[in-house]
């Protein structure tokens, strides 16, 4: 059997939180506790805006960062202070030590930003694996996306999973994809295998994708082999 590459969404997978999510609404004028109500309201209405034509379809997710960065105001100790609260789920690790040592690859494949990734694979003593994700810098209080990953990308997408997934299937590996929203939708037209929950499992029925549903880390290892096989 093939060797397999595990593809794992961060946001919502790795990390029970949406932490970019999180990111936005506590550095935009929505979460800052100096802003005004009418500052407090006006940033919520754009940012609610930006969101509801994201899941539309006429907005892609680069313009949607770009636009969401915008509107923040954070340094970089503030961005580490505020990642250091968030932790990955419990059965990753274990996970990804079984899987790695069964000579599978695992892979963290974002639409998130490395400072968050990075902080929290390292407390997990998880510095080694790869990540493919959007970046930031901090310029001065501002928040400045970068998207090192775009030149591959499917044209909605910052950082376009279907374009990872189609090369670890060019080198001979069966794909298994475990993710949960918008980001993965890409990656799961490409991959072998399919473990969605939340938004990505209800689109996957309604794309006639096949798909294993997953709460945990816990036996991912067992159904990927199933789906494998
Ligand atoms: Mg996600
Ligand atoms: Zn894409």
């Amino acid at each position: 059997m093939a060797r397999l590459a595990f593809l794992c969404d961060f946001d919502g997978t790795v990390s029970p939180e949406d932490i970019g999510h999180n990111f936005v609404m506590r550095f935009s004028a929505r979460g800052d506790a100096r802003a005004s109500d009418a500052e407090r309201r006006e940033a919520n209405a754009r940012l609610e805006d930006l969101a509801a034509r994201w899941r539309a379809g006429t907005l892609g997710h680069r313009e949607l960062t770009e636009a969401e960065c915008a509107l923040l105001r954070c340094d970089e100790n503030e961005a580490h202070a505020f990642a250091d609260g968030f932790a990955l789920d419990p059965t990753f690790a274990p996970f990804a030590r079984e899987a790695q040592s069964r000579g599978a690859q695992v892979l963290i494949l974002s639409e998130g930003f490395d400072f968050y990734i990075q902080a929290m694979l390292a407390r997990a003593g998880l510095s080694d694996l790869d990540v493919a994700s959007n970046r930031v810098r901090f310029e001065r209080g501002r928040v400045i996306p970068e998207f090192p990953h775009a030149a591959r990308s499917c044209g909605r997408c910052g950082n376009c999973k279907g374009a990872h997934a189609r090369d670890w299937r060019a080198r001979g590996y069966r794909t298994v994809l475990i993710g949960d929203g918008y980001s993965d939708r890409c990656a799961a037209r490409e991959c072998d295998v399919v473990l969605a929950r939340g938004s990505l499992l209800d689109w996957c029925a309604s794309e006639r994708i096949s798909a294993t549903g997953f709460d945990s880390f816990e036996g991912v290892l067992d159904r990927a082999r199933e789906g494998a096989a």
